[in-house]
């Protein structure tokens, strides 16, 4: 069973292994970091078979799951449906729904000293889910909308002052006003604005540029570049801001 209101078993993390692909570029961390990072779509389900998604791949999240643990990190990835390979020596759990999502990361959250949500977390599910198989009858099809929890909002209500919770902004208009609204309304440290307009948006590209902005007027630009330099890069500065006396 698919649909949003599916009460399902925490999956079990489907891989690890003890892989770890050491990079040349990044530092590694003195400290072991446990890192948290969501990825992916949701699908949600208006019926067994049918589902509103958007186009996000996975590809920056994963490609951050694998930056991380190349410095050195411990490496918990929560990912919609994707079709890319695990990155090695990383947690994965996937999920399908936006609330399995939440369900998965609050599992998970306790003990995080970084979250990073990469997401495209569906911001509306459809109200009901049908049991069964919609017919065609030749007639449109209406279906009510209700927002999912926001998990990020959710999550960092409960976050010690320690952790640090980094947020994507997916945008097609005024990317860096908007991301930086984000930052009070979800109560995180970071956001990485990312811009989704037109054919070179984020959405399923290889290449990818952020900026990352933090609430104390912090600002880096990271890229345009492969999302695995890009994901380099994001990590790096993450070891910075953690080495920094105040965030
Ligand atoms: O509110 P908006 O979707 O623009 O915020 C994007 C950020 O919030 C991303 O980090 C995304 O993963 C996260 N998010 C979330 N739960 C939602 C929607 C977005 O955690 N329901």
């Amino acid at each position: 069973m698919l649909g949003q209101h599916a009460v399902l078993p925490l999956p079990n993390p489907l891989v690890f292994s003890g892989g770890i692909g050491q990079s040349n570029r990044l530092p590694c961390t003195p400290l072991a970091i446990r890192c948290l990072i969501t990825a992916g779509p949701t699908r949600e389900f208006f019926d067994p078979v049918r589902f509103v998604s958007n186009p996000s791949t996975g590809k920056m999240g994963f490609a951050i799951a694998a930056a991380a643990k190349a410095a050195g990190w411990s490496v918990d990835l929560v990912s919609g449906p994707v079709a890319l390979p695990e990155p090695a020596g990383v947690m994965l759990y996937p999920v399908v729904t936006a609330e399995d999502m939440l369900r998965q990361t609050d599992a998970l959250f306790g003990p995080c000293d970084v979250l990073i949500m990469t997401a495209a977390v569906s911001d509306w599910r459809p109200k009901v889910m049908h049991p069964q198989k919609l017919k065609k009858d030749g007639v449109g099809l209406t279906v009510e909308f209700e927002p999912v929890p926001d998990i990020l909002a959710t999550l960092a209500q409960r976050r010690r002052p320690d952790q640090l919770l980094v947020g994507f902004a997916a945008e097609t208009e005024n990317v860096e006003a908007n991301a930086l609204a984000k930052l009070d309304r979800k109560g995180i440290d970071l956001v990485a604005a990312n811009s989704v307009a037109g054919p070179d948006g984020a959405f399923g590209n290889e290449l990818n540029r952020l900026i990352l902005l933090g609430r104390d007027g912090f600002r880096q630009a990271l890229g345009p570049a492969a999302k695995a330099v890009v994901a380099e890069q994001l990590i790096a500065a993450l070891i910075a801001r953690l080495a920094a006396p105040t965030r």
